[in-house]
């Protein structure tokens, strides 16, 4: 059934600045894809994306792109703006990618929807663009995913190599 809930106001904050070592993951983002990278003495994925590998401190990341499909791990609600003007409250939710145990990733909750959910609810993560460079994670409006109905097969996660020196 397709979702009734109103899109979510546009963000009225602050903008994300990406860096030598975040770029990557905000140009995906601004395409609405979540990537993160991995070394390549480590199958693990790394988030946030840090300056170098904190296992061997290479530089050189392999960047994933995932499905960001996952599992409601846990959320919080904000009472206090966070900066001028922005909504309260406002709801932050942790997720559990699919694609590796044990990582979480922060995602906005503009509709608040992970209100209802129980922790371990089928979540997916997706990416509004808020600027060219840019975008903000956000629990994606879909009921169906919401309410555990099967996500249509994708193909596996995609990767690419991209290098990536710190300044
Ligand atoms: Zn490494």
């Amino acid at each position: 059934m397709p979702s009734t809930a109103s899109p979510p106001p546009p963000v009225p904050g602050p903008i994300p600045c990406p860096d030598a070592h975040t770029r990557p993951f905000w140009q995906a983002a601004a395409r609405g894809v979540l990537s993160l990278p991995r070394c390549g003495c480590d199958p693990q994925l790394l988030y946030p994306p840090p300056p170098r590998c904190p296992r061997c401190l290479d530089e050189t990341f392999e960047w994933v792109e995932l499905s960001g499909r996952g599992r409601l791990w846990s959320w919080t609600e904000i009472a206090v703006p966070w900066f001028p003007g922005a909504p309260v409250p406002s709801v932050v939710a942790q997720v559990a990618p699919d694609e590796q145990a044990g990582l979480l990733l922060l995602a906005a909750d503009p509709l608040g929807r992970v209100r209802s959910m129980a922790p371990g609810a089928p979540v997916r993560i997706v990416f509004r663009p808020v600027s060219d460079t840019a975008g903000i994670a956000e629990i994606a409006a879909d009921d169906a995913l919401a309410a555990g109905a099967p996500v249509a097969a994708e193909s596996g996660s995609r990767a690419s190599t991209v290098p990536q020196t710190a300044p």
